[in-house]
């Protein structure tokens, strides 16, 4: 590729396993000797942590994000004949389980600060078939719990956690995973928490729910050959769980560094609030995780996303945009029946949006650097 030596990666995960690197041989070769490989003692450990460590009772380990939406919404019977509300605004596997389920998307628009929900919107295409709404913890910050708990006592609906951006997040004394009915993680290696593989979660307080998804994952079955539903094979691998139990005591002080790095980032780009480039809004000093670090190019910026972009890449500086392209555009999902203007803050954020180098390790002086790019070229 044409660009000069990477001087600030858009992520880094050595930086995060280097210093731990002894922790994860000890829990990879822990799985090697007992040889659990499926459904071994790390799944049900890391299960227990990660349920607890987020303020909730049940975790039921999958084998990635997009699982533990579409079998999370099928464990909360979820399907054929309901209306599920999300934002247009999310990665497309939201929109995945819910379709999977067999169940209606309604999607909406976003609130243009925070690229999170919009529950006004929302609340205008509640019908008698709304059966749930998922919001979504986009890049680490909650839509607020109390709306949220409000919005679905007063529509009386289910509230199903889209949180795979968003471990150990808070908001009004909810963490995420806490808030809903149910909620899915996500173990992708570059998520906050992330496996060296696919991995996902479904966190829930409800026992019979978290029984039914164990069996969902486990082909419909709590005893073998038994099988009492309709299930499938998504577990999460033990040698994963096992990754993922190794990393868990570091989360909250890599949240908490993303946290320091954001709030770099957000002082040092107030100088260039009058120069069209906007940081998306906080709800508050603390709680967001900052999965991402997303900022916009406003329309009145001198130059346009693409080419800060450009600049930034020529600079050794990688950038990405989550996402580009609303769901309701999605080439795959036109049938659905939507159209360009449908949500325009959505569509206009797309068009703006820019996430900046942000990963525990990433330092104060690669920051400076990244802004001073930008800077250099407004
Ligand atoms: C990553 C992600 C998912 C899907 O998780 P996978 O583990 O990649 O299947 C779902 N929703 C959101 C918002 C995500 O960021």
């Amino acid at each position: 590729m044409n660009q000069a030596t990477v001087r600030v990666p858009f992520v880094d995960l050595n930086l995060q396993h280097q210093p731990i690197q002894k922790q994860l041989e000890a829990a990879i070769n822990g799985v090697l000797s007992k040889g659990d490989f499926i459904l071994g003692k790390a799944v049900a450990d890391f299960e227990a942590a990660f349920a607890a460590a987020s303020g909730t009772a049940y975790g039921v380990g999958v084998a990635s994000g997009t699982d533990a939406i579409a079998l999370g919404l099928q464990a909360c019977n979820i399907g054929i004949g309901d209306e599920v509300i999300l934002p247009a605004n999310t990665f497309v596997a939201t929109l995945i389980g819910v379709l999977k389920v067999g169940a209606k998307p309604i999607l909406v628009d976003c609130d243009p600060h925070t690229a999170l929900i919009d529950l006004e919107a929302a609340a205008k295409v509640v019908t008698a078939k709304t059966k749930a709404i998922i919001p979504v913890h986009l890049y680490g910050q909650m839509v607020s719990p109390k709306q949220l708990l409000d919005f679905a006592t007063s529509h009386n609906l289910f509230i199903f956690e889209d949180a795979a951006q968003a471990h150990l997040a808070e908001r009004e004394g909810y963490k995420a995973g806490s808030v809903g009915i149910a909620a899915a993680f996500s173990f992708y290696p570059s998520k906050n928490l992330g496996a060296f593989g696919d991995g996902g979660m479904l966190l829930t307080k409800n026992l019979e729910i978290s029984q039914k998804m164990a069996r969902l994952r486990n082909y419909g079955s709590s005893q073998k050959y038994v099988h009492e539903e309709p299930g499938t094979n998504s577990r999460l691998d033990t040698l994963q769980a096992a990754i993922l139990l190794a990393k868990l005591p570091y989360l909250a002080q890599w949240n908490s560094d993303r946290l320091t790095i954001a709030r770099q980032y957000d002082t040092e780009l107030a100088s260039l609030t009058s120069a069209g480039i906007i940081p998306m809004q906080n709800h508050s000093d603390t709680g967001h995780v900052y999965h991402l670090y997303v900022m916009k190019v406003d329309e009145s910026c001198r130059l346009q996303r693409q080419q800060i972009q450009e600049k930034l890449l020529a600079a050794g500086i990688q950038t990405g945009i989550h996402y580009p392209i609303p769901c309701h555009l999605q080439p795959a999902y036109t049938y659905l029946g939507y159209q360009q203007g449908d949500f325009p803050q959505a569509e206009k954020l797309a068009g703006q949006i820019l996430s900046l180098p942000m990963y525990p390790g990433l330092t104060s002086s690669q920051v400076t650097a990244v802004v001073s790019e930008i800077a250099a070229n407004l």
